[in-house]
C-alpha cells in the first residue's frame, strides 16, 4: 500500500510531520511519497498541481493532504492560486463524496459555543456531494436580464442539476455508513422549491429500500440548518447535495468548538480517498509550532479506516487521541484553564506515547 503525502502550505507541512509520526509509530509496512501542491508547488515549478504531484496521487492507493493557500498568492490568476489544487484533486480522482464525521470528545464539551448538555457526545456524520449541483452547472455566467421586471439589467445566474446516478451514488455511501454506525441516515433537500431537491428526494427514498436496516427521513436545509444548533445529537448521517452541505458541514464543525479537531475524506467510487483536516493553511500560526495537529492524525484514522481497510487501527489512533486529551493537554485553540498548553510537535509525540 501507498500514501502519497502532500503537505502544502502554512500549517499544512506542521500538521502532516505529526500524522507521519504517527504512521511511522504504528509500523504498518506503509509506503509513503512526498511531493508539493499548492502555493509550495507553484514556488517550485509555477503552477498548484504540476502534473508529477498529480501522477503521484492517482498511483497512491490514498492521499493525505495538509492544507494549502496563503495571501501571497491571492493576486495571481485563479488558475494558478493555491486551492485550485484542492479542486483539481478533486476533479481528476473523481472524489465525489466528502465525509465530514463531528464527534465532540466529551473532555472538549466546554469548547463549544453551544451548552455543553447539547453537544456532550455529539457524533454525527455529514456526506456531502461534491462534485456536482450548482457549483458546477451549466449554463453560468452573467448577461443582460431577458425579461422579468429587471429586464436589461446585467445579472449573474447558475444552474442547479443532479442527474439520477449522482444522487444513487452518494445515498449509497450514506447508507453503507450508516449501516456501520446508529443506522439513521437524514436527507437534507429544499424540494418544497427546487425539481432538483424532488429528484434528490425520490431517487434516495427508492435507494432506502436496499438498505432495510437503515431508517431514512428528509428535511428541508433551512430546518436542518435550525435542528443542527438545536437538537444536533438527534442527527446520525446526514447526505446531502454540495451547497448544502457546504455550508451545513462548516455550521456542525463549528459544534465542536475547534477547526483543529475535524478530519474530513473525500472518496471516489472505489473507497480512493483524499484525506484532510477541515481547516485551512492558518497563515497567521504558521512556523510558529502554535498548529492542531488532531484533525489531521484523526484524518490519518480515517484513510486507514476507509481506504486500507484497517479498521483496528484507526480506532487505535481515536484511542490514542481521546486519551491525550484526557490527560490535560492542550494546544492553543482549545485551550482552557487548567489544562496543560502545549504546541503542535509535542501533541504530535503525545499521541505516538499513548500509541
Ligand atoms: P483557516 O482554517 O486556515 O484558519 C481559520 C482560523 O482557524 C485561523 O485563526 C487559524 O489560525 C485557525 N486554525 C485553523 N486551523 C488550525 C489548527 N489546526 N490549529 C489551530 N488553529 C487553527 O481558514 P482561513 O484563514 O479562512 O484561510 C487561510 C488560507 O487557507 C486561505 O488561503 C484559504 O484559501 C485556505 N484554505 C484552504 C483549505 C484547504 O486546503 N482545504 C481550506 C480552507 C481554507
Amino acid at each position: 500500500m501507498k500514501i502519497a503525502i502532500l503537505p502544502g502550505d502554512g500549517i499544512g507541512p506542521e500538521v502532516i510531520d505529526e500524522a507521519c509520526k504517527v504512521l511511522k509509530a504504528l509500523a504498518l509496512g506503509v509506503e509513503t511519497e512526498t511531493a508539493p501542491v499548492g502555493g509550495a508547488a507553484y514556488e517550485a515549478s509555477g503552477v498548484p498541481l504540476p502534473e508529477p504531484t498529480l501522477a503521484l496521487a492517482r498511483a497512491a492507493d490514498a492521499v493525505l493532504f495538509g492544507a494549502v493557500g496563503d495571501p501571497r498568492y491571492d493576486s495571481l490568476a485563479r488558475a494558478l492560486r493555491p486551492e485550485q489544487a484542492i479542486l483539481g484533486l478533486r476533479r481528476e480522482l473523481g472524489l465525489f463524496a466528502n465525509l465530514r464525521p463531528v464527534h465532540l470528545y466529551p473532555e472538549l464539551a466546554s469548547a463549544s459555543s453551544l451548552k455543553p448538555e447539547i453537544v456532550a457526545g455529539l457524533d454525527l456524520l455529514i456526506v456531502r456531494e461534491l462534485t456536482g449541483d450548482i457549483y458546477f452547472g451549466a449554463p453560468r455566467g452573467r448577461r443582460h436580464a431577458p425579461d422579468g421586471a429587471f429586464a436589461g439589467a446585467l445579472e449573474g445566474f447558475d444552474t442547479m442539476r443532479y442527474s439520477e446516478p449522482e444522487i444513487e451514488r452518494i445515498a449509497h455511501v450514506a447508507f453503507r455508513a450508516a449501516e456501520k454506525r446508529a443506522g439513521r441516515v437524514t436527507s437534507v433537500d429544499k424540494a418544497n422549491v427546487l425539481e432538483t431537491s424532488q429528484l434528490w428526494r425520490e431517487t434516495v427514498t427508492r435507494m432506502a429500500s436496499h438498505y432495510p436496516r437503515v431508517a431514512l427521513d428528509h428535511m428541508y436545509v433551512d430546518n436542518a440548518a435550525m435542528q443542527l444548533v438545536r437538537a444536533p445529537k438527534s442527527f446520525d448521517v446526514i447526505v446531502t447535495g454540495n451547497l448544502f452541505g457546504d455550508i451545513l458541514s462548516d455550521e456542525a464543525a463549528m459544534l465542536t468548538g475547534s477547526i483543529g479537531m475535524l478530519p474530513s475524506a473525500s472518496l471516489d467510487s472505489h473507497g480512493k480517498g483524499l484525506y484532510e483536516p477541515s481547516h485551512g493553511s492558518a497563515p497567521d500560526i504558521a512556523g510558529k509550532d502554535l498548529a492542531n495537529p488532531l484533525a489531521t492524525i484523526l484524518s490519518l484514522a480515517m484513510l486507514l479506516r476507509y481506504s486500507l481497510d484497517q479498521e483496528a487501527v484507526a480506532l487505535k489512533i481515536e484511542a490514542a487521541v481521546q486519551k491525550v486529551l484526557a490527560s490535560g493537554l492542550r494546544t492553543a485553540d482549545i485551550h482552557a484553564p487548567g489544562y496543560q498548553r502545549i504546541g503542535c510537535r509535542a501533541m504530535g509525540d503525545a499521541v505516538v506515547a499513548a500509541l
